[in-house]
């Protein structure tokens, strides 16, 4: 049973890696999540709840810069109890906010300013998927650099994941993939 309990409201939110050590069962289970109002208020909710022990608050704050909504709990779906939805999500929430911490620490970070500048490596994985056309073939072969029946093989049963590479190089392989229509995903996310 999830009890309000006080003692929570002391959690120093924005630094360290959730979950967190509990004041109260001492286990790695203390989670937190905000929500802001409106986009652009400071006012808003905060909730730290610990996953183990069932102890949670809920509480009015000022919602920090750094903050930005979790998007998979709009606001109909958040309750006062994490039992109601928040709890089912702490894993993701977790990720969610500690990329936020993270991102707060390295700030202020510059974007590159062309495709040349950005020093991301990139990694193309073409998904499973039937290859039906001599084009699509070739251009597998040439990608996967083994011979067309082994590359057809590889991306009909597990797909082929091409090597690391620069954003300038991405968007040329990019372009072909696309032109012969294969399925693909991106990884960072692509940017340019
Ligand atoms: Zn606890």
């Amino acid at each position: 049973m999830w009890i309000d309990d006080d003692r929570l409201t002391q959690e120093d939110f924005g630094i360290g890696t959730y979950p967190k050590k509990c004041p109260i069962c001492g286990k790695d289970s203390i989670h937190l999540l905000m929500y802001r109002h409106s986009e652009m208020s400071t006012n808003g909710a905060c909730w730290i709840w610990c996953s183990s022990c069932e102890k949670y608050s809920h509480m009015n704050v000022t919602i920090p810069d750094w903050w930005d909504n979790y998007n998979r709990l709009g606001s109909d779906k958040l309750f006062a109890s994490p039992e109601h939805n928040i709890d089912d999500e702490r894993e993701n929430i977790d990720k969610w906010v500690n990329k936020l911490i993270n991102e707060k620490v390295d700030t202020p970070k510059e974007e590159p300013k062309s495709i040349n500048d950005d020093k991301t490596l990139y990694v193309i994985k073409i998904n499973t998927q039937k290859i039906l056309t001599e084009e699509k073939a070739e251009l597998a072969a040439q990608l996967c650099r083994c011979d067309k029946e082994q590359a057809i093989n590889m991306i009909e049963n597990h797909g082929f994941e091409l090597y690391p590479m620069p954003a300038a190089d991405i968007s040329l392989v990019k372009k072909e993939l696309e032109c012969k229509k294969f399925n693909f995903t991106v990884s960072p996310e692509y940017k340019w």
